[in-house]
């Protein structure tokens, strides 16, 4: 194979804030956060997940201060926990002074077993299960209403409950579309998510009328998005119908939440990095601009990110298993793959990749890295310039922190992989790799039966 220059050094700008190369020229390796990463796979093994902390700490920083800087009223930000939830990410979350945003009463019990408040806890939810609406009841400070139906099974259940109920919020379904990958998109016409306006309007009156806590209007129009123009569009519709709640029933909104959906670099070729500044600046200049034309009290906004606050900040450590080559195609093997992170799969996701050991080596041609479990979309990178690796070598997946550990499996009985939390060169772990009896720890053997 001929060698070639590749462009590793733009690759590691896709890396945490920290990652940076140690040691000698024939020794450099890849660290982050000071942590040296052979070392941490060999004391924790692979496939292994790091967080760095300042990368979260970062782009939370980056959110409020532009925030700030663009929006004249109350306003606060709320991490959107599917993108990856533990009670270390809730813990971290409440010390920053995040909501959480939960889809499920299984969420909202480990965003309060990490300690958040009532008050900062959000349910959403496009079919809230009665156990959803009892946590929810029990626990959040806020209910995201998605339609009419829920509505009523909510009326149902407060009936003669004692306050403190959640505040209500209603979601829309502004009909618009961001341009990202269709199964991300959730705020355009015929979406199972949210409320048209007209069914809005009624959704308003039913609360009013049954004395229901309503203080918010919310829409997200999808997830992995770079051109906030549609948010703008829908901010607008949102306005407007505000303006023709506040006529038809004197009501306004005292808070409303366009979402997250803000968009990472996954590769090189998304770089540059879109940036969280000029999302939140024009999201905040539409509600101000928007407010003051349409003579509106400027509500508290509220945005909601997931991905662009954890998914720089995590790594994907995996080990190549062998080498091969089926029809002209190199295939670099690792360790992980589609049981840890099903984007590839799911939406056809790209990702790049280094060696973790002198990732300035020149690069012999495409490889992809596949992972070892038993489905053809078990490809976790394609045709990537490489250098040659060996077997037992390391390979780093940079942009690894959101829905990837969110939506792991136990595909194959793959045991999900163990997460580090890293920050001030020390390496704490955060979650414990799943050991082979936790893949049969909810089974029941037929008693009927002998076992062997
Ligand atoms: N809010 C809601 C209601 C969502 O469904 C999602 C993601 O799907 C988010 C916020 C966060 O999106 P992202 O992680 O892309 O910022």
């Amino acid at each position: 194979m001929p060698e070639t220059l590749y462009d590793w050094e733009r690759r590691l700008a896709l890396f945490p804030d920290t990652a940076d190369l140690q040691g000698k020229a024939e020794d450099q390796r890849l660290e982050i956060a000071g942590c040296d990463l052979p070392e941490l796979a060999r004391q924790y093994g692979t496939p292994l997940y790091l967080y760095d902390a300042a990368t979260m700490d970062g782009a939370v920083d980056a959110y409020r201060r532009a925030l700030n800087e663009a929006y004249p009223a109350p306003l606060g930000i709320t991490y959107a926990a599917k993108a990856f939830l533990c009670l270390a990410i809730a813990q971290w979350a409440h010390q920053h002074g995040l909501w959480i945003d939960c889809s499920s009463a299984g969420e909202l019990a480990v965003a309060v077993a990490g300690g958040a408040e009532r008050q900062g806890l959000v349910l959403h939810g496009v079919n809230k299960g009665q156990a959803d609406l009892e946590a929810a009841l029990a626990q959040a400070g806020t209910l995201v209403v998605d339609n009419l139906s829920e509505l009523d099974r909510l009326q149902a259940l407060v009936e003669g409950r004692v306050p403190p109920l959640p505040e209500l919020w209603l979601r829309l379904r502004p009909g618009l579309s961001v341009d990202t990958h269709a199964y991300t998109q959730t705020g355009q016409h015929g979406s199972k998510f949210g409320m048209g306006p007209a069914e809005a309007r009624e959704a308003v009156r039913l609360c009013l009328e049954r004395g229901l806590p309503l203080t918010g209007l919310h829409f997200h129009l999808g997830s992995q998005f770079r051109d906030p123009a549609p948010v703008g569009s829908a901010l607008a519709v949102t306005l407007d119908l505000m303006a023709a709640l506040r006529q038809e029933y004197g009501w306004a909104p005292e808070i409303i939440c366009p979402g997250g959906g803000w968009g990472v670099a996954y590769c090189e070729e998304d770089l540059p990095q879109p940036s969280i500044e000029d999302y939140v600046t024009l999201v905040a200049h539409q509600v101000a601009q928007g407010c003051r034309q349409r003579g509106l009290a400027l509500p508290r906004l509220q945005l909601e990110p997931g991905r662009s606050l954890v998914a720089r900040a995590g790594v994907a450590l995996y080990r190549v298993g062998s080498l091969k080559q089926s029809a002209g195609q190199r295939w670099l093997l690792v360790d992980g793959g589609l049981a840890d992170n099903a984007r590839p799969a799911l939406y056809g996701s790209r990702y790049t990749a280094l060696p973790v050991s002198q990732p300035g080596r020149l690069a012999t041609g495409p490889v992809s890295i596949a992972g070892p479990y038993c489905e053809s979309s078990d490809v976790l990178v394609e045709g990537l310039e490489l250098p040659e690796l060996r077997p037992g070598e390391l390979v780093a997946v940079p942009v690894s922190g959101a829905y990837q550990l969110s939506m792991a499996s136990n595909y194959n009985g793959a045991r999900r992989p163990a997460v580090l939390w890293l920050q001030a060169s020390k390496a704490h772990p955060i979650q414990l790799r799943e050991q082979a009896e936790d893949l049969f720890r909810r089974d029941l053997p037929l008693s009927f039966l002998t076992l062997i």
